[in-house]
């Protein structure tokens, strides 16, 4: 089987919506990334760090699913990170309400032996310091190597940011980070930009609109579903790159028209995640329902006009 190696926060999370607030639950970048993954026939790894507050039974959710966690380190001394966030009527926007880095605070990736020879590697926002370390513990280098990161890097640490999108494949970031990354305020001058940095692709993120990736030759537009109710975006994007890279691993074809469908199986599953809280909904998700909403995809963005009308 192929390998997916996944790199990010395992994590408490607290959250307020305009539908309700939760006590602390299950999240992080890592966890929302290897549960979307868990989808797919692949050898899913998982390296992250908790603290020893962290429930055995949500380490044991983890490997039901078929996660390795054996890359998941238990600080005795430390706490989890925990996250806290707000959202308003308008979901593209929340309010980071407590980040508590704890366990994360002086994190130093430690990949298992058995870890090092991923087909694919997936860089969860850490700093782009982890991030390189991570990259440096690889035996050979990954096929592909796909990496999210934030506007927070590249406020505080934009040479080290800018080292370690020169080693990757694919860079993830939303809208708002593209132009500020590129300097550039229109998404494709934006992202010719970026391309520029190293990355062979950029997938930008657009919350409620969908997604767009960019190669030097070619672009793809995803939409994002039109759902009744968004209840918690939370974890949106890392589900994102989760299926995403879950379904690379698995297929094994890194060519441009393949992209398109990643993109589409990882917005199919970021729309699972958002219509409940946490990692409620993507923890259950059968094959089934992601069949039917990749079907909803499809019919959302074909259409064919009449002969001879031009
Ligand atoms: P997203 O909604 O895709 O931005 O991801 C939210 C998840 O990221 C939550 O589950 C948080 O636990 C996690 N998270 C928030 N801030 C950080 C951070 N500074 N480092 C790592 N993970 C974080």
């Amino acid at each position: 089987m192929n390998t997916l190696l996944t790199v990010g926060s395992v994590a408490f999370d607290q959250i307020e919506t305009p539908y309700g607030k939760t006590d602390k639950i299950l999240g992080g970048a890592g966890t929302f990334g290897a549960l979307a993954a868990s989808n797919f026939n692949i050898t899913n790894n998982l390296v992250s760090v908790v603290g020893y507050d962290f429930p055995a039974e949500y380490l044991q959710l983890l490997k039901n699913h078929n996660v390795d966690i054996s890359g998941i380190e238990q600080k005795e001394d430390e706490k989890t990170f925990f996250w806290a966030g707000k959202y308003h009527q308008n979901m593209n926007q929340r309010d980071t309400l407590v980040t508590e880095l704890n366990s994360l605070a002086n994190f130093v990736p430690k990949v298992p032996g058995h870890f090092k020879n991923p087909d694919v590697l997936m860089l969860g926002n850490l700093t782009p310091v982890v991030q390189r370390q991570v990259i440096e513990q690889m035996n050979v280098r990954p096929k592909i190597i796909a990496m999210d990161t934030m506007n927070f890097w590249m406020d505080t640490m934009l040479d080290e940011l800018h080292k370690t999108i020169s080693m990757v494949d694919v860079l993830l970031i939303n809208d708002e980070e593209t132009r500020q990354l590129s300097g550039e305020y229109f998404l494709p001058v934006a992202a010719k930009k970026v391309l520029q940095m190293g990355p062979k692709f950029v997938i930008v993120k657009k919350g409620e609109h969908g997604a767009l990736i960019f190669s030097e030759d070619d672009v793809f537009a995803a939409p994002a579903l039109p759902l009744d109710l968004v209840f918690d975006p939370t974890g949106a994007g890392d589900t994102f790159a989760g299926g995403f890279t879950g379904f690379l691993a698995q297929t094994m074809d890194f060519s441009f028209e393949n992209m398109k469908n990643a993109v589409i199986v990882g917005s199919a599953m970021a729309s699972f995640t958002v219509e409940k809280f946490g990692t409620e909904k993507i923890q259950h998700l059968t094959k089934d329902e992601l069949f039917q909403r990749i079907e909803l995809f499809k019919k959302l963005t074909s259409f064919e006009l009449p002969k001879d009308v031009f």
